[in-house]
């Protein structure tokens, strides 16, 4: 819908692909992928390898499938790995890192995503025992979900990578929104990736690919994560035709992010000055906005319905909190419409 009356704050997964991708779509040259001879998904995982600055990389219909089979290619079965508390990894991925990867999740708590180093400490067990299992990685999230899109520091993420190594621990990253994490620090993005083992993206985000992420890591690592793809059941065909809108989405879609971020802040700015409603600030914001509805006057529950009769689109996000997610395809003109509306319904009540 493309009404100046509407806004749809869901998530930047419901961006749709650009008239560049639906031109490399009709382009693509086209192989058996399972068969290993799609030349376009090939040219997709070496574009995205040298991007990372990793040796190889691995194309997923999804994201939730690229993390399970990062985690099961670290064989971290019967080990235990450090996982943040509100990750998605811990959270939105139905549990897969115990019940397909076989490991036991140690959740720990965070300040914006970043579990202190001493915790950190405190709970790898470097050898297993006869009752223990031994740690075997730690999973981080940059861009935070749950912590409106909060950006790790590098400064954190050299700690975090040094302690793995000194122990021989993973330190795998999930970084479904990576580019907004290196937009917003003003580092290119294998400044971040050069921090750990491994790292998972999405190109069905921001970047508006209509399906996919990439996984990325050592050639040894990423040939176990093919096998596991299969599995997993991640093994398709002529894939280059999603693959031919990643490249693009590479290409082309990384700089404009810093636009999402521009209405993300422009949204915060106004939702700071709204009484009775709590903005959650991380350090930096990127393109995730959540904010606190001080429950007295109205729930979080009937904000959303409110603001959904207005055809303002977006979730509830935790107790008593809203998400709202800027991408490419919302306007400027929805963006006031929806802070606007926001602020016309609170002073309503
Ligand atoms: C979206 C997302 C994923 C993967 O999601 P899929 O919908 O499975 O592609 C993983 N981690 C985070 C933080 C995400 O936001």
């Amino acid at each position: 819908m493309s009404s100046l009356n509407f806004c749809d704050l869901r998530s930047d997964t419901v961006t749709k692909p650009t008239e560049e991708m639906y031109q490399a779509m009709r382009q693509a040259e086209l192989g058996d992928d399972v068969l290993g001879d799609d030349p376009t998904v090939k040219q997709l995982e070496e574009l995205a390898a040298k991007i990372v600055n990793k040796e190889a990389a691995l194309f997923f219909p999804s994201g939730t499938m690229a993390n399970t089979a990062a985690l099961l290619a670290h064989n971290c079965r019967l080990q235990e790995v450090i996982v943040e508390e509100h990750s998605h990894i811990m959270n939105y991925e139905n549990g897969n890192i115990s019940n397909l990867a076989g490991a036991v999740a140690r959740s720990l708590p965070s300040n914006f995503g970043e579990i202190p180093l001493e915790l950190l400490k405190k709970n790898i067990k470097p050898t297993g025992d006869d009752h223990q299992l031994k740690t075997a990685g730690i999973c981080l999230e940059n861009t935070h979900n749950y912590y409106s899109g909060a950006v790790l520091t590098i400064d954190y993420l050299k700690r975090v990578y040094d302690l793995c190594r000194n122990n021989n621990l993973f330190l795998h990253i999930d970084g479904a929104r990576i580019f907004n994490a290196s937009l917003a620090l003003k580092l290119s993005v294998r400044e971040i990736t050069e921090h750990c083992s491994s790292i998972m993206f999405c190109l069905s985000k921001g970047l508006s690919a209509p399906v996919g992420s990439m996984l990325a890591g050592d050639r040894n690592f990423i040939s176990r994560a093919f096998k596991f793809r299969k599995i997993l059941g991640g093994g398709m065909r002529q894939s280059g035709l999603l693959a031919s809108c990643g490249i693009v989405a590479l290409q082309s879609m990384i700089d404009r992010l810093d636009d999402d971020h521009q209405k993300a802040r422009f949204l915060a700015e106004k939702i700071s000055r709204i009484p009775h409603l709590k903005l959650q600030t991380p350090p930096l914001i990127t393109n995730i906005v959540i904010f606190e509805v001080g429950e007295d006057l109205i729930t979080a529950e009937e904000l959303q319905k409110r603001l959904e009769k207005l055809n303002i689109l977006c979730f509830t996000f935790g107790p008593g909190r809203i998400r709202f997610v800027t991408h490419k395809d919302q306007s400027w003109q929805q963006i006031e419409y929806a802070a606007e509306s926001l602020r016309k319904v609170m002073n309503s009540l």
